[in-house]
C-alpha cells in the first residue's frame, strides 16, 4: 500500500492536479460527480490514502469504509436523495477500471427500484 500513485487518476484529483466538480468532503474522502454519469445524481466518493480497492481500504483502516459512506448519505441527502444505492466495483470481473477505492452513490432514476440481485 502508499498512501498516493503518480499515475492514478483519483490521487491526482485528491491533490487538486486536475478538476473535479467536488460535492462534499470530510477529514479522509472528498465526494466528486462521476464523468460519466449513469443515473441523474452519480457521484463518487474518493478516500484520500491510495488503495486498490474497498477490501484493501478496510484492511488497512475498518474505519475508513464508515468516513466513506457517512460521506456518501451526506451528499446523496443534499441533493435530495434520501433513497440511493452504493455500489464498490471491486476487480476488472466486476467493471472496476480505476483501482483507487471508491463508492458510486447513484440516485434519483426510476431504475433504482429494479433489482440487482
Ligand atoms: P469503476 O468502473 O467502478 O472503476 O468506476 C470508475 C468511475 O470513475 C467511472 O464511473 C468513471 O466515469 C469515473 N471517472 C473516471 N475518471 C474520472 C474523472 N476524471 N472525473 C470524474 N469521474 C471519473
Ligand atoms: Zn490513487
Amino acid at each position: 500500500m502508499s498512501d498516493t500513485s503518480d499515475d492514478c487518476v483519483f490521487c491526482t484529483i485528491v491533490a487538486g492536479e486536475i478538476p473535479a466538480e467536488v460535492l462534499g468532503s470530510n477529514d479522509h474522502a472528498i465526494a466528486i460527480k462521476d464523468l460519466n454519469p449513469q443515473a441523474p445524481f452519480h457521484a463518487l466518493v474518493i478516500p484520500h490514502d491510495h488503495h486498490e480497492n474497498a477490501a484493501a481500504s478496510a484492511a488497512a483502516d475498518p474505519a475508513s469504509i464508515g468516513h466513506l459512506v457517512s460521506l456518501a448519505d451526506e451528499v446523496a441527502r443534499a441533493a435530495g436523495n434520501a433513497d440511493y444505492r452504493l455500489i464498490a466495483n471491486t476487480g476488472s470481473g466486476a467493471g472496476q477500471t480505476v483501482f483507487h477505492t471508491h463508492i458510486h452513490v447513484l440516485g434519483g432514476s426510476s431504475r433504482m427500484t429494479e433489482s440487482l440481485i
